[in-house]
């Protein structure tokens, strides 16, 4: 018998990853999805019902009518800077919806849930590689409305019984190797999407955000994870929750660290072509270096990550886009010059 599990913003960038590993790993992936964000062409692996997690009776007739056996929980918003401007809308739909979601499951008997979590619940870093005991303080609402969920699913766990595995995510990046599926945000604001798209000549330049950096060429450093390898850690991580005593809260991210240069450095070595950069002062709220330990999740789940050196980041997500451009069809994206 098929085991079939609710994947909450599936039809996003890292949930339709995680869609076609569940389904590659022999899950049904049934994703919910408002398409506010999320793409419809990109739910590929399994049943589709659009709809929003503030509708928790929506949630229980999926759960029962679907005998869902466990949950992957991706739907939030995940703008930094728009979450500094309207952090109610986060807290609605990151926190709110995400205690529908978890009430749902209390009702319906669902037991296991995988939490889509981030660094930023540990703001500024006081040291470098960030292992989990880290102090957790996030420094904008987007991290704090992910970290009070990590807070609510220790509670959870205690009062009924529902076991979670929060990853916490670094720098996710690169495409599906199939080329089935990929990054399309609206607006794009992460470096490698820019990078490519520059090189590919549908921006003019991309800004690099601070020069003067304490790093070794000035700009900002990353623990970019390649969104193939975050994805088989969801599975891995739903693998293990049967057998787990307790909650658990891993780092996802490779121990290794990019500067926003070896970035524009990879994708003009990879693609070929010449990148236009300008520089730019630093972000508001971004810190020089952030990377992670990541030997906990190594060692629970079994997981390495495969495909996280930044060529591959690099080149997976190359195609994607040169996909993209060319208006191939099941591809999302605009084919014209994007500005901003
Ligand atoms: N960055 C940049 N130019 C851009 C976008 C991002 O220099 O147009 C830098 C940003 O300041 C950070 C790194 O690239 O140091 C990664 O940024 P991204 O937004 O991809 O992810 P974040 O680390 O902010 O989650």
């Amino acid at each position: 018998m098929s085991t079939n599990i609710l994947v909450t913003g599936g039809a996003g960038y890292i949930g339709s990853h995680a869609c076609k590993a569940l389904a590659q790993a022999g899950y049904v992936p049934v994703t919910i999805d408002n398409l506010v964000y999320g793409h419809r062409e990109m739910v590929k692996w399994g049943p589709f019902i659009e709809g929003d997690l503030a509708n928790g009776e929506l949630l229980r007739q999926v759960m029962r009518d679907h005998q869902i056996e466990a949950v992957m929980h991706f739907a939030a918003y995940a703008y930094v800077g728009e979450s500094m401007e309207d952090p109610g809308k986060y807290f609605r739909n990151n926190v709110s919806n995400t205690i529908n979601l978890l009430d749902a499951m209390v009702d319906c008997g669902v037991k296991h849930i995988v939490f889509s979590s981030t660094c930023a619940t540990y703001g500024m870093p006081e040291h470098v590689p960030i292992d989990e005991s880290h102090p957790q303080r996030p420094v904008n609402p987007y991290g704090e409305s992910k970290l009070f969920i990590e807070r609510a699913l220790r509670w959870y766990d205690t009062a009924h019984s529902i076991r979670s595995v929060s990853l916490r995510y670094f720098n996710a990046a690169g495409a599906d190797p199939d080329g089935e599926t990929g990054e399309d945000h609206d607006p794009e604001t992460h470096l490698i999407p820019l990078v490519i798209q520059t090189a590919l000549g549908q921006r003019e330049q991309v800004s690099i955000f601070g020069t003067d950096y304490d790093t070794p060429d000035g700009s900002a450093v990353r623990d970019y994870i390649h969104v193939a390898d975050l994805a088989a850690a969801h599975v891995k991580a739903i693998e293990i929750l049967p057998a787990c005593n307790d909650s658990l809260f891993l780092n996802l991210g490779t121990g290794t660290g990019y500067s926003v240069k070896d970035v524009i450095n990879a994708v003009e070595r990879v693609s070929g072509r010449k990148v236009n950069t300008q520089e730019a002062p630093r972000r508001a709220g971004d810190p020089p270096l952030l990377v992670a330990q990541p030997g906990l999740a190594a060692e629970v789940l079994g997981w390495v990550p495969a495909l996280s050196d930044l060529d591959s980041i690099v080149a997976t997500a190359l195609r994607w886009h040169e996909r993209q451009l060319a208006g191939d069809p099941g591809y999302a994206g605009s084919q014209q010059q994007i500005s901003g």
